[in-house]
């Protein structure tokens, strides 16, 4: 990310800003500078953030074990994801959590399409049986 001209390190004053860190925008000079995952972080920021919250894990977790369990755990996958998801975006869960909680969205939204099909499908034949075999 360009600088713009003039802009200083603010933890060492007088030393020019080489890159802006992309998790909180402050300007970084060369030595504060990391790198993570291809991205500019302070050194304060690559410390913070470097593991995805619990809840990004549950809800993962949670999108797994719904094959097993069923709707009630995909439910509670979309749910978590979600508030994850929302989190994030405010900047108040590390950002590494964001792969984990979209695919606890995707795999519970995934595992609840797939019981309402059967649902329906299971209810469809259950009809077509009842008038095919039904009285006239
Ligand atoms: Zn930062
Ligand atoms: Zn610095």
């Amino acid at each position: 990310m360009p600088t713009p001209a003039g802009a200083t390190c603010p933890l060492h004053p007088g030393v020019v800003a080489v890159d802006v860190c992309e998790r909180c925008g402050r300007f970084v000079c060369g030595d504060c500078t990391v790198l993570r995952d291809e991205r500019t972080r302070c050194t304060e920021c690559a410390a913070a953030a470097s593991s995805p919250s619990t809840r990004a894990t549950l809800a993962l977790v949670c999108g797994a074990l719904g094959f097993v369990c069923g709707a009630p755990l995909s439910l509670a996958a979309v749910a978590l994801g979600r508030i994850e998801e929302r989190a994030i975006d405010r900047g108040e869960a590390p950002r590494e959590g964001l792969r984990r909680a979209r695919w606890a969205v995707r795999l519970g939204a995934m595992q609840l399409a797939l019981v309402s099909l059967l649902l329906v499908s299971f209810v469809a034949w259950r009809l077509l049986r009842e008038r095919l075999t039904g009285s006239p």
